[in-house]
């Protein structure tokens, strides 16, 4: 049998994966379809002279011993701590709500809506540390039964993760902003509103896994996400890893229920005696493996795996910093919230259920020059906003829908930073579908799979198949957001499958 190890993507848990295999003197070859690495984590000039991050860009989550482990600052990444965790700028009566990593400083804050709220808030975060402390060791292994008898033993944390979100915060907060900025930091890129049962867990899940003593506060790689994956690709290839782009697999060759290499689109044959897929699982077992070779029971569960793309993001290029009232530019730094109140999400999510576009989009909104100017050509500032919450299957098709959400998203974005829509000189914008169609991610779904309770820990991607675990193929091993623990710049589920497979 070939000792060589075939990965199927070259997102950053792909890289993760490979650099970790190929340090431990495994042979491996990377086979990402498209024609750069970085996957769901990548940084383009989509606007010429701009280097733009078309998913996620915030490394808070990603796993410090990774960045030692992998050596990734002598490959390159320096890493910037923004001051701000988030924030919900000031609209009608309502003032700027700031959350920062300090707890002490965003109760000064607090203040001004109340003596209440401010006092909560320092409580409020001991008490999401504490429950985020007791979920992290079981996000950094593989998802073990015995760790299913500790949170049933945990009745807080289990409710944490069942409760909707807006009730659970109700019990702490009366500030809707302030309600608002935290559904801001949980809810992105799912479908569910924060009325909907089981949206404590992604705050969790989010804080678990980023310092939640702080909020989880925001890191970016300079350079972009690219910054990442650039030093993960460093890493790699120095311990010998090859990294094919336009590499597209068609097929996992599986003899006798046994992974025995891939085959690329154009007919090449890659032998390998163990393959890890970071495509989704959909992609992995449906289309690269195909449901005749599978149980029948097991192909039902994975067609029911919920993907929902939800989100799309507006890169602006505009030819000053934006004003949102209410906030200094500190405040700039972290998650910029444009939600009035939990209300406008659940809107925006019941719009949606029904394959509409929401009258007022929320958004997230990032400055990334803010932290990281030559982003962006001298004299420019990029404004990233992402609204969520949107349908995949649009009424009338995107093709006329997208103009449309563009004109209601600047629309939002002026009443949130007065001005600002004649600031903008170029702009870019990814449609759910687009990441799809261009990234590869089942449905848009830009976690591999939401993140739910029903789709998280032992039911990641489904209640059958968990990382590290054996799945009914041998030799085969998922690495990618679809698999425990799930999405956002982690690095666990490659690292995981990576140390699954070593262990063999
Ligand atoms: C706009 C946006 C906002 C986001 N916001 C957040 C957030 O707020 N919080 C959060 O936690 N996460 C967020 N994410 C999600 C996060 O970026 C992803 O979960 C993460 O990047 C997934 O990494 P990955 O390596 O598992 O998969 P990917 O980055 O998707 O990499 C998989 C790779 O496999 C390749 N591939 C697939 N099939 C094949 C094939 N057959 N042959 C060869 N190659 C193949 C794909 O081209 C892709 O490059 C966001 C993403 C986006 C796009």
């Amino acid at each position: 049998m070939s000792d060589r190890v075939a990965i199927i993507g070259g997102g950053h848990n792909g890289l993760v994966a490979a650099a970790l295999l190929a340090r431990s003197g495994r042979e491996v070859v990377v086979l990402e379809a498209r024609g750069d690495l970085g996957g769901l984590a990548s940084t383009r000039e989509v606007i010429p002279g701009h280097r733009v991050d078309l998913g996620h860009h915030d490394l808070g989550m990603f796993r410090r011993s990774l960045i030692d482990e992998l050596e990734l600052v002598r490959h390159g990444l320096e890493l910037i701590e923004a001051p701000a965790v988030a924030s919900v700028p000031a609209v009608g009566d309502s003032g700027a709500v700031v959350l920062w990593p300090e707890p002490g400083r965003t109760a000064d804050g607090l203040a001004a809506f109340g003596s209440r709220d401010a006092a909560a808030w320092p409580r409020f975060v001991a008490e999401l540390a504490a429950r985020a402390a007791a979920l992290e060791p079981l996000l950094c292994r593989p998802a073990e039964l015995a760790d299913m008898g500790r949170l049933l033993i945990a009745p807080e944390l289990l409710r944490f993760m069942s409760a909707p979100l807006e009730e659970l915060l109700g019990e702490w907060f009366e500030t809707r902003a302030l309600a608002a900025g935290l559904c801001g930091l949980a809810l992105p890129a799912t479908a569910l509103g924060p009325r909907a049962n089981g949206t404590g867990w992604p705050l969790l899940y989010h804080c678990a896994l980023g310092a939640a003593e702080r909020l989880a506060p925001v890191v970016r790689a300079r350079g972009g996400a690219a910054g990442l994956t650039g030093a993960l690709a460093a890493s790699a290839g120095a311990s010998g890893a090859v990294l094919r782009t336009g590499a597209v697999v068609a097929r996992i060759l599986v003899n006798e229920r046994r992974a025995g290499g891939v085959q690329l689109a154009d007919g090449e044959r890659i032998e390998a005696g163990a393959v890890i897929s970071t495509a989704t699982p959909a992609a992995t077992f449906l289309d690269l493996i195909g449901a005749p070779q599978l149980e029948p029971r097991f192909v039902r569960r994975l067609q029911a795996v919920k993907y929902r793309g939800t989100s799309a993001r507006l890169a602006l290029s505009l030819d000053d910093l934006p004003r949102f009232r209410g906030l200094e530019r500190p405040a700039l730094t972290g998650r910029i919230v444009l939600a009035r109140d939990p209300d406008d999400i659940e809107r925006a999510a019941d719009a949606a259920k029904y394959g509409r576009l929401p009258e007022r989009p929320w958004m997230e909104a990032a400055l990334p020059t803010a932290l990281d100017p030559p982003l962006a050509p001298a004299g420019r500032h990029l404004l990233l906003a992402t609204a969520h919450h949107l349908p995949f299957h649009v009424e009338g098709g995107w093709a006329s829908a997208g103009p449309e959400l563009l004109d209601r998203m600047l629309t939002e974005l002026e009443g949130w930073a007065p001005g600002v829509r004649g600031r903008i000189r170029e702009h870019a914008l990814l449609l759910p579908a687009d990441y799809e169609s261009q990234y590869r991610a089942t449905g848009g779904g830009l976690h591999h799979g939401e993140m739910n309770p029903g789709q998280s820990l032992w039911l990641r991607p489904t209640a059958r198949a968990w990382a590290g675990e054996p799945l009914p193929v041998e030799g085969l091993w998922l690495g990618g957001a679809g698999c425990h623990p799930g999405g956002g710049l982690t690095g666990l589920p490659g690292r995981t499958a990576a140390v699954s497979l070593l262990r063999g």
